[in-house]
């Protein structure tokens, strides 16, 4: 952690501290309308930060380190859930660019309906996802959160979904999982991580190496958030970097829900991606040709 992280941290703990005793001794948190704003933002701005500590402490912890394949830039598109128009909208473009991706199954939502990101896959297109060099990855079977749930519950439920997922592609040595919600524990990480190749996240930015196959990084393609330079940058950096970029998103349409994107958006990015000549692959094939480093932390 940096030191201007810290000393940001600090100020807002003590800020949060001052107004919890203030509002303790007084009964009253704030005198006038302006100043309910503001500490409703200076909140806000806490939750974030919060947000960044977790963010850097479940990074660093329980982590399976390997080193990427020498060579150049990689990336990765993946799918979580997934909606029927991952596949036949954005695996259709993919393919179109002789590219492929990894959808990471709720094997629960089968067949069902979501309000905002339209019908879920039901099956019978599995079978053409693998033939079309797409990989099938588990995303729990109940779409739960390892933070509403209790450990053993929680990796019941993993299992539950890696397994049904391996009635459709057959038993493999690898099997690859993006957490429900990007939520992540310190506790899921390390049970999760023994028992699966390789763990997806939330968390943005690119993979570098030491690379940690229990929480990979990935940056989503969301429509209220898509800024294309913001896209062209990441995709820049990580040539530059010889890293290994992973998006996410859900459903693909013209007017997609909160967390999917729409066609042309994604159609963007897929250009942009074959402009930088990076290789695409599906995530299990980048950890297939991964070297493994020695547990963390190293040794020096
Ligand atoms: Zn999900």
């Amino acid at each position: 952690m940096d030191g201007s992280f810290c000393s940001r941290l600090w100020a807002e703990l003590a800020g949060f501290l001052r107004r919890t005793v203030r509002f303790l001794t007084t009964g009253s948190s704030t005198s006038s309308k302006s100043s309910l704003k503001g500490e409703f933002f200076d909140s806000m701005s806490l939750r974030r930060l919060l947000g960044g500590v977790r963010s850097r402490v479940l990074s660093g912890v329980q982590r399976r380190e390997f080193r990427l394949p020498e060579g150049g830039p990689l990336i990765s598109f993946t799918f979580d859930d997934f909606p029927l128009s991952a596949l036949e909208v954005g695996g259709a473009i993919l393919k179109s660019n002789g590219m492929s991706g990894t959808y990471y199954a709720a094997m629960g939502l089968m067949g069902k309906t979501s309000p905002e990101a339209g019908p879920y896959f039901s099956g019978g297109e599995l079978e053409t996802l693998l033939k079309d060099g797409h990989e099938l990855g588990s995303h729990t079977f109940g779409h739960i959160s390892c933070r509403t749930a209790s450990l053993s519950d929680f990796t019941a439920d993993v299992m539950k979904g890696k397994e049904a997922v391996e009635r459709i592609t057959g038993a493999r040595p690898s099997h690859h999982f993006a957490y429900p919600y990007g939520h992540v524990t310190w506790r899921a990480k390390g049970m999760i991580g023994a028992r699966l190749t390789s763990c997806r996240g939330i968390y943005p930015g690119i993979n570098t190496s030491p690379v940690d196959l229990n929480l990979l990084r990935a940056n989503n393609l969301y429509s209220g958030s898509y800024r294309w330079e913001a896209v062209r940058r990441l995709i820049e950096q990580n040539s530059q970097q010889r890293g290994w970029l992973i998006f996410y998103t859900h459903d693909l349409s013209d007017r997609p829900s909160d967390f999917g994107c729409t066609p042309a958006q994604f159609e963007s990015v897929v250009k942009l991606v074959q402009q930088s000549r990076a290789t695409v692959l599906p995530v299990g094939k980048v950890a297939a040709n991964a070297a493994s480093l020695p547990p963390y932390p190293k040794e020096k």
